[in-house]
């Protein structure tokens, strides 16, 4: 498991955009791909434009012409203003906006005025949390109190035993992890989902070919670890030869792990997607007690099991033996206190900062009120969300919002009906699907009861503990169950600046978060508007609905192919050719984008856009520069190096300069706005543009 500040840093990336709910919305499910990307042969940085938005590429010298690139000439000034933006590993306005919401959920966590069960659980938290005093005095008791027995473990049988005790199945790695969420091919009932824990370095190809990514990583473990180890009273020696074993096991189980890259592959829900009886995982249950760790765990019942890597668990088997203890408890060592070991004294929170700061080279910093508060987003999510919208949720905006997306969505029905390719069949599943998309917009009318749940009195560890089992409670009950898709805040934080789409559920969410400036305002200009949150957003989180993920899903959800074979081939065909264009992309030296890796979100920006501007089509003397300038604006970054590559190797969306300009080269109006011509930077030959609805 990655530590929740590396995770931090990648959020902020990812979470700038839109997610879809099959992926990193779970911290602990973050996919990414690392791709090694060298250029390809011919092409040199910069290739057709530089990556601006990485500050080193940005100088006043930068040329300022929409023909050449039309991401920068629509930044520049702004992102020259704000080259160096102190405190952020990656500054844009979606991380401004949610300075907004921060600002003013922390002053709610201050307010003692507030009434009610989950004012009084997360005011407590954030007190637990700022209580540096008590956390000085526990230090690192409680983790050692929680690790010392893995370090005495004499035997495996022993260190098995301990690791299904309950405070061990809370807060250890075991090798494979459990969680409740719809099932892929009924999608109105809960599953088990039975999948690999996550590796030291995150991605298993960096166990084969370490990339330099890959390197930060190690080296933020290394630092970390050995700190951690040296508070508990480990030796430094003691502590590299732990690292060596858990390395060691780890590239062992990475061989029989897909990489990151494999995992953001369209069709990974494919090979992801095996159902099992809990009969036949007791069946695939040797040295490895997987049966006995569901038991524990409370999630044995009659129903589906999916899981993503039966081979991964076949494979525990073999190494999960006598031999391999030391190395087997180096790993659960290991992550144990890089997972922990920020949650105990001020010290050692300062010195994650520092080591993440230098090993990721960035200058990254918060105040101690900002960690609180982050650190009980992640913990106490669902009851902070419902503070707020006590507060500040507005029935009227709301309604608008509901109002706004239909609005995008008749937009759609038009774009699919005039569609050309593919055949009637499809098209009329399609608009099918369209129609039972569900909207959920700025927050849900119901939420998880957390009354069972008091943190009164509790240490920082305990209250960690208290709220893990809590959760777990109510993770026991679901399998087997109907999904309650209203009581949505448990999986999509509407306190994020972000909109997704989830194709289990066959909906979008836009989140509280999106509305403020710049993304909306009740007052806003068509053109704004139309080039934010509705048009261009919603048109965005609908079209994953349409995209070579989305399709794979029917209107309920369910994962089941809806499409006639032909129009599939004529879809995909149009997928590879943006993928060919795609990897000629050299956003700066050594590293090319892969189109495999982005396509899907890069497909949403482009239909988004394209529902938009449809959109544009009805408005009388529409503003067409302002319409794009806004859309670009909204894509500014500025960034760090190793965020650019983290974006470039982990992530499903482009990067934000891409964004801006790969969607707009696609549409007539762009080139028409800004006289772009054949031999212009900007200029896509129209043979070579992707249309896809
Ligand atoms: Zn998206």
């Amino acid at each position: 498991m990655v530590t929740f500040d590396i995770i931090r840093i990648i959020i902020t990336i990812i979470l700038t955009f839109c997610l879809t709910l099959d992926y990193p919305l779970a911290f602990n499910t973050l996919i990414k791909d690392t791709l090694g990307t060298e250029a390809t042969e011919g092409l040199s940085a910069g290739s057709p434009w530089l990556d601006t938005d990485l500050t080193e590429n940005l100088t006043v010298n930068s040329p300022e012409d929409p023909r050449e690139d039309f991401h920068l000439y629509a930044g520049r000034e702004l992102a020259l203003k704000k080259k160096y933006v102190e405190g952020y590993s990656v500054w844009n306005n979606y991380a401004d906006a949610s300075n907004t919401i921060d600002e003013r959920a922390m002053k709610l966590l201050e307010d003692d005025s507030l009434e009610g069960k989950e004012a009084e659980l997360v005011q407590d938290m954030y007190d637990i949390l700022l209580d540096w005093e008590d956390r000085d005095e526990v230090g690192f008791k409680d983790l050692k109190k929680l690790t010392d027995p893995v370090l005495e473990a004499k035997s495996l049988a022993a260190l098995t035993d301990y690791l299904m005790t309950e405070d061990a199945l809370i807060f250890l790695v075991n090798f494979i992890s459990l969680s409740v969420d719809s099932a892929y091919t009924d999608s109105t009932h809960y599953a088990v989902f039975v999948d690999p824990e996550a590796l030291l370095l995150e991605d298993s190809a960096e166990y084969k070919k370490r990339t330099e990514y890959g390197d930060m990583t190690a080296s933020y473990n290394e630092k970390m670890f050995l700190y951690y180890a040296k508070r508990l009273g480990m030796d430094k020696k003691t502590a590299k030869k732990m690292l060596d074993e858990a390395y060691s096991l780890e590239e062992k189980l990475a061989d029989h792990l897909p990489s990151n890259e494999v995992m953001l592959r369209d069709d990974y829900v494919e090979r992801a997607n095996n159902p099992m009886t809990f009969g036949e995982l007791e069946g695939l249950t040797g040295n490895f007690p997987l049966a006995d760790l569901i038991e524990v765990q409370h999630l044995k019942y009659d129903g589906v099991y999916l899981v993503s890597e039966p081979d991964y668990l076949k494979y525990l088997n073999e190494i999960y033996i006598e031999d391999n203890l030391e190395a087997i408890r180096s790993i659960v060592y290991i992550h144990a206190l890089l997972d922990l070991g920020k949650y105990t004294d001020r010290e050692a929170s300062d010195f994650e900062l520092d080591t993440n700061n230098e090993c990721y080279e960035t200058s990254y910093w918060y105040t101690e009120e900002e960690k609180a508060y982050d650190d009980l987003s992640d913990m106490l999510s669902e009851p902070l969300q419902r503070v707020y919208v006590q507060k500040y949720g507005s029935a009227e905006d709301k309604k608008k919002m509901e109002e706004l997306c239909e609005g995008v969505i008749d937009t759609y029905r038009e774009m699919l009906s005039d569609n050309s390719w593919a055949s009637r069949d499809s098209i009329d599943y399609a608009i099918k699907k369209l129609d039972a998309i569900g909207i959920y917009a700025l927050y849900p009318e119901s939420w998880t009861d957390y009354s069972g749940l008091s943190l009164d009195g509790c240490t920082l560890y305990e209250a960690m503990r208290d709220i893990s089992i809590f959760k777990a409670g109510i993770d026991e009950e679901k399998p087997g169950r109907e999904v309650d898709r209203e009581r949505w805040a448990a999986e999509q934080n509407t306190l994020e600046c972000n909109a997704s789409y989830s194709p289990q559920n066959n909906c979008i969410y836009i989140n509280l978060g999106m509305m403020q400036e710049p993304f909306y305002s009740r007052d806003m200009d068509t053109e704004e508007l139309y080039a934010s949150i509705a048009g261009f957003w919603v048109g965005h989180e609908i079209s994953h609905s349409f995209d070579s993920n989305g399709t794979r899903y029917d209107a309920e959800g369910n994962l089941k192919n809806w499409w006639k074979e032909e129009d599939r081939k004529i879809f995909d065909s149009k997928v590879d050719k943006l993928d060919a264009y795609l990897d000629t992309i050299v956003p700066f030296e050594g590293y090319h984008v892969t189109g495999k890796s982005i396509d899907t979100e890069m497909l949403a920006d482009i239909t988004g856009l394209q529902c938009a501007l449809k959109m544009a089509e009805k408005e009388k003397n529409f503003d067409y520069d302002a319409f794009f300038r806004k859309y670009a604006s909204l894509n500014l970054e500025i960034s760090y190096y190793s965020q650019e590559l983290a974006t470039l190797q982990q992530d499903s969306h482009p990067l934000g300069y891409l964004r801006t300009n790969v969607s707009v080269q696609q549409f007539d109006e762009f080139y028409e706005t800004y006289d772009v011509k054949e031999g212009d930077n900007m200029y896509l030959a129209p043979e070579n543009r992707v249309s896809v609805w």
